[in-house]
């Protein structure tokens, strides 16, 4: 199958079009996957020493630390988002990523066992050869390189499929990688459609490893084409639901709870993975987290991206904003009550942007409280207890993600356990770094982690050696 359609990348802040790409059709996907089979057979990457890989990538982040700002406008002008999130998180992340994985790479080892006096187990780490990257379009460049630093760092040929929306700082990105020495077919951005370019890597026999980061939605075509195809290993990094639990104590933390409890909310206009979408607060406090979350959710700078100054831009595109816009409408239909936000008034014109909204009284079942709407869009339901709290907090089909406020180690603790995500951060709104792994539970992920040296074990095949000693 082949297409002659192409990309249109437009700014969602002003709806004007920044470019068009030719898109990767299934036959040009296929291409490049036969392309990457012979670079890996070559062993011009894959064999290379470990340390020479790193010393290649290492080059690569220099290069990123150059191009920072470019990078960081890409990002901003394709996807909406704040120039200062890219500036300050993204960029400075992506590069980080790199680097790390560059100098991770040659500190994991194989296993041995011990298995009697004749005989020893060797069990070898090995690149898998030929894998890919299906990407969102919320975090481009950083996802990217979450899953280019792992993978490239342990010998494999990678073939990378940005989101439609945001494809630009991934091309830019392997440019700055044949710079700093990347053989040929190493790295490949194939910019396309996911029903076409995205399905034909997932279907591709060649494509032995696979590592998905988007909506549950996708995450499920992507892994039954994989059990339809070779049954390459996947791993998927879907969407979220997450709960800020605060007990009857966080408010001691003062503006460092309500400033964290606006990022987890708000970053990337709610548009997050691990977006803290569901604030569950003891009731002896309820009222006054209300009124200082409210006030500063009101205080949020909307507008242009491009300004330093902006903390919210547009969202994705007006599919996005209708979602929002009707999930958030339905509820106030059926009782909610809205703090601030709902339907805007007095914003840009241009671009669908949608104000930072806190709900109280949700109906019970309804999508602002159960589903992901990917949007600036916080429900505030109160528990009187700590075992109320994690029900609530576990009521979702998703487990990505989730905080917790309490001075309380006891507390936190036994918070931190019985809530079913994959990360829980404690008096913080935040993922780790990147020597953590991330990866969510229920219907927020499957396969392998991202980060830490877990990242590697979904690049790498582990082989069993047996060696008989006489
Ligand atoms: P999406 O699922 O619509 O698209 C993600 C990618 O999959 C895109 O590149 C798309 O082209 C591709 N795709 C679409 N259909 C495909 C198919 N049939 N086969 C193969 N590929 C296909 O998601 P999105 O709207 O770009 O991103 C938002 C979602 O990503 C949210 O649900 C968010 O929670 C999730 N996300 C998760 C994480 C995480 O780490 N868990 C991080 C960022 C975003």
């Amino acid at each position: 199958m082949t297409t002659n359609e192409t990309l249109q990348v437009v700014n969602p802040a002003t709806g004007e079009p920044i470019t068009s790409l030719p898109t990767a059709s299934a036959d040009d996907v296929a291409k490049a996957a036969e392309q990457a089979r012979r670079v890996h057979d070559a062993g011009v990457w894959s064999r290379l020493p470990v340390r020479e890989r790193g010393a290649v990538l290492l080059r690569l982040a220099d290069l990123m630390e150059r191009d920072a700002e470019i990078l960081a406008r890409l990002d901003s002008e394709d996807a909406g988002k704040p120039i200062t999130e890219c500036r300050t998180g993204d960029v400075p992340g992506a590069i980080e990523s790199i680097r790390w994985f560059a100098e991770a790479a040659d500190k994991v080892f194989g296993r041995l066992a011990p298995s009697g006096p004749d005989a020893l187990g060797l069990m070898s780490r090995e690149p898998v050869g030929v894998v890919a990257a299906i990407l969102p379009w919320n975090y481009p460049l950083a996802m990217t390189a979450w899953k280019v630093g792992p993978a490239l760092a342990a010998g494999n040929c990678l073939l990378v499929k940005p989101a439609e929306a945001t494809p630009r700082s991934a091309l830019h990105l392997a440019a700055l990688a044949a710079e700093a020495g990347l053989p040929d077919g190493v790295l490949t951005v194939l910019p396309g459609y996911g029903q076409e370019a995205g399905a034909a890597l997932a279907r591709h026999p060649l494509v032995g490893a696979l590592s998905f980061t988007g909506s549950t939605a996708t995450g499920r075509r992507i892994l039954k084409a994989a059990a339809d195809s070779n049954f390459k290993r996947v791993s998927l990094e879907m969407g979220g639901k997450s709960p800020q639990v605060l007990m009857a104590d966080a408010l001691s933390y003062g503006d460092d709870l309500i400033d964290n409890m606006i990022e987890a909310a708000f970053l990337t206009m709610g548009q997050n993975c691990t977006a803290g979408s569901r604030v569950l607060v003891h009731r002896s406090i309820a009222e006054e987290v209300l009124e200082r979350f409210t006030a500063a959710a009101r205080e949020l700078v909307i507008g242009d991206p491009a300004h330093p100054r902006t903390r919210m831009g547009p969202l994705i595109n007006h599919a996005a904003f209708d979602r929002v816009a009707g999930a958030v409408e339905a509820a106030r239909a059926g009782g909610a009550q809205i703090h601030t936000g709902g339907l805007p008034h007095g914003l840009p014109p241009r671009g669908a942007y949608y104000p930072p909204t806190v709900i109280t009284r949700a109906p019970d079942g309804s999508d602002v409280l159960t589903k992901e709407l990917f949007g600036p869009v916080v429900t505030v339901q109160t528990f009187t207890s700590e075992e109320e709290a994690v029900r609530r907090a576990n009521a979702t089909e998703y487990g990505l993600a989730a905080s917790v406020w309490t001075r309380d180690l006891d507390t936190a603790l036994r918070l931190a356990r019985g809530i079913e995500t994959g990360v829980v951060s404690v008096n913080a709104y935040s993922e780790g770094d990147i020597t953590t792994p991330f990866g969510g539970w229920k219907q927020s992920g499957f396969g392998g982690a991202e980060k830490s040296t877990d990242a590697f074990d979904q690049w790498t095949r582990e082989k069993t050696i047996w060696i008989r000693t006489r």
